[in-house]
């Protein structure tokens, strides 16, 4: 994946697929408010910090220390949360989740950063709190990564390349979906670039999505590494990094957006939710390492304006993995366990119009 930060607003004709004519994308992305919704509108501080036992107990989990003070476990009969102290990686779940900020010892107890309790635990453990509306789950746009002269990722040894296994693992889902009741909407249907840029490329996957109102948006890529590639494998899943925080790879270094509200952010609240269900589902289903639960200003997060998430389902660098990621029987393992992710995040916002038609009731 690329991230872009251009710094002028770009008025650009592009191509998009299925539309004979061009389509005029005013891409203004970094002058873009996110749109205004209830309960997306409220303004963090990077530097607050909440204590994370009172944090839980709102939840009805209850917290125990450790001997030496450094891991405080939340615990209630759903979930599990554990937090240790200056470090930013936590569990839920068992599920390696990054935090935007480390969690601090402050006064004898742990405390956490607030956008992380509000934003990245919150909505996992009590989905829907503070959001008056509730997604839909009706158009379903996947996008897979790369395309024309953009090849992405490869492996030569087994003469697999990103762009085609993403489009692969595009089709097999859309199946999936489609079978399930969904409408599927693809940034592309074959191998083609969308743009001769690659700013523009990505801002107009985005832009396919809003035009078609879609109510999630999915990238799918397979990643790769250079150093020591034969120790990295399995799956990560990136949701849009809400606004005042550090990136999971920045690690304190300020991107240039770290103030911005785009208009992935209107999103923050459900992206988590929905990366914590495919996060979830994928490991299950595939039985491969944990990458974690990571937090992205990938372009295509920044600009869609519903749930969106990027799935990176596995290394090319690593020769094992390659081999299974060049079946086509691994591919449509994949495309089950997103689409397992997927269901499984329908079924919890279900729950949320549930609990609400009842307490109206
Ligand atoms: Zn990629």
């Amino acid at each position: 994946m690329v991230r872009i930060s251009t710094a002028k607003p770009l008025l650009v004709w592009v191509l998009a697929w299925g539309t004979a004519a061009a389509c005029a994308v005013p891409l203004a992305a970094e002058t873009r408010a996110a749109p205004s919704r209830p309960g997306a509108t409220t303004h963090f501080t990077g530097a607050e910090n909440v204590s994370a036992a009172a944090f839980g107990a709102r939840f009805g989990l209850k917290a125990e220390t450790s001997e030496t003070g450094k891991i405080l476990v939340l615990k209630n009969a759903w979930h599990t949360v554990q937090l240790e102290s200056d470090t930013r990686e936590c569990t839920v779940d068992g599920q390696r989740v990054f935090l935007g900020e480390a969690v601090r010892t402050r006064r004898g107890e742990l405390q956490l950063n607030r956008i992380d309790a509000e934003r990245l635990l919150a909505p996992i453990l009590s989905p829907g709190t503070g959001e008056e509306c509730v997604p839909g789950l009706k158009i379903i746009a996947l996008d897979p990564g790369h395309g024309g002269k953009d090849a992405g990722k490869s492996n030569e040894r087994y003469g697999i390349n990103e762009k085609t296994l993403t489009l692969d693992t595009a089709l097999r889902l859309k199946k999936l979906l489609e079978a399930a009741g969904h409408q599927v909407v693809l940034t592309r249907p074959d191998d083609r670039q969308l743009a001769p840029d690659k700013v523009t490329d990505l801002q107009c996957r985005a832009e396919i999505a809003n035009r078609a109102h879609a109510d999630l948006f999915i990238s799918l890529h397979y990643n790769s590494v250079a150093v020591r590639p034969e120790t990295v494998t399995g799956v990560e899943v990136f949701t849009m990094t809400p606004q005042s925080q550090f990136s999971t790879g920045d690690n304190g270094r300020d991107d240039g957006q770290v103030k911005l509200a785009n208009p992935g952010n209107a999103s923050d609240h459900w992206n988590t939710l929905l990366g914590y269900f495919l996060h979830r589902q994928m490991l299950r289903d595939l039985q491969v390492s944990d990458r974690g639960l990571k937090r992205a200003r990938w372009a295509v997060l920044r600009l869609v304006e519903c749930p969106a998430i990027l799935i990176e389902s596995g290394y090319l660098s690593n020769d094992a993995e390659a081999r299974k990621i060049a079946t086509p029987a691994y591919r449509q393992k994949i495309a089950e366990a997103i689409a397992d992710g997927i269901a499984a995040y329908a079924n919890a916002l279900e729950g949320v119009r549930r609990q609400r038609a009842a307490v109206k009731r």
